[in-house]
């Protein structure tokens, strides 16, 4: 090693870590860049727009705790996604000898910004992608091309929805009463993504088709409403009912098909991921809209 090489105990350590804590890792810096991913199997995982994957070595990856508490499922003959069990963010997960880690579970500044988007072919019709990053119709080279999900027949004046494996299923009706982007540092940490996509449908607009057994609910103990739900055996996002909430919240991520409905703004953006920057024409508001 020259000795203008930095010593190995001063390289940049980024921590990261599920939204309930029990899974904590560590990755050597400096990292390459992110790949923005926009195909329907990340969608359906993250339950969100697009999913955020930051590639580094298995050499600069380092578990510190909570490996009982990773489940995998496999999306496809050659990949595993991983995820917590007990709260549902996605877990970083190995391939061909390089860890996928998802930026939203990343802490802090990551000292990098940019990179591409990939499978935009596959984008959400509802999402506009509110940068100039270079865009790739399928995979960015170097990545191994993932089919994507099966598509599942329309309904008939609804709009389908599903987990990452297809158990848990649900249709929505009209359009939902409010759909914010949402940058809060639970939703990112949530959804393992740069941001949360929340739809809220009327109780009688939303209606479970199967798999509702499946779901399972993780609520931060400081949090007053705050919660998310996961499909158990793939850890898909999962619509969320909450007590005396007269309104189903439903990851956008998760829709099969174009609801027809747009999202009306950004909100939490003071909160928002320092390595991601958008300007899609939305509005957006630093906390909440104004009432
Ligand atoms: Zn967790
Ligand atoms: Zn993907
Ligand atoms: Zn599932």
């Amino acid at each position: 090693m020259g000795s203008s090489a930095k010593p190995c105990d001063t390289a940049p350590m980024i921590a990261g870590a599920c939204l309930c804590g029990a899974i904590r890792y560590e990755v050597e810096g400096p990292l390459s860049g992110f790949n923005h991913c926009h195909c329907s199997t990340c969608r359906k995982h993250h339950g969100a727009p697009f999913a955020t994957v930051v590639e580094v070595p298995e050499a600069r990856f380092r578990w510190i705790s909570g490996g009982d508490s990773v489940f995998e499922y496999a999306s496809s003959v050659t990949r595993t996604r991983a995820f917590c069990g007990v709260c549902g963010s996605v877990a970083p997960a190995l391939v061909e000898g390089r860890m996928l880690v998802p930026a939203g579970n990343l802490v802090g500044d990551l000292g990098v910004q940019g990179g591409v988007h990939m499978f935009v072919g596959s984008k959400a019709p509802w999402h506009s992608i509110g940068d100039t990053l270079p865009r790739y119709e399928g995979p960015a080279p170097g990545w191994a091309s993932e089919m994507d999900r099966p598509t599942v027949p329309a309904l008939q004046g609804a709009t389908h929805g599903s987990c990452l494996c297809g158990s848990v299923t649900f249709s929505v009706s009209e359009a939902p009463a409010r759909w914010m982007q949402c940058h809060c540092s639970r939703c990112r940490r949530g959804r393992s993504a740069a941001h949360g996509s929340n739809t809220f449908y009327p109780l009688a607009q939303f209606t479970w088709l199967s798999g509702r057994d499946l779901v399972l609910k993780y609520k931060p103990p400081e949090a007053e409403r705050f919660m998310v739900c996961f499909c158990t055996q793939c850890g898909g996002g999962a619509p969320v009912e909450r007590d005396k909430v007269p309104f189903v919240l439903v990851p956008a991520g998760l829709f099969d098909s174009d609801p027809g409905a747009r999202p009306e703004a950004h909100i939490h953006v003071a909160s928002k991921a320092s390595w991601y920057t958008f300007d899609d024409g939305l509005p957006q508001f630093a906390e909440l809209p104004p009432a």
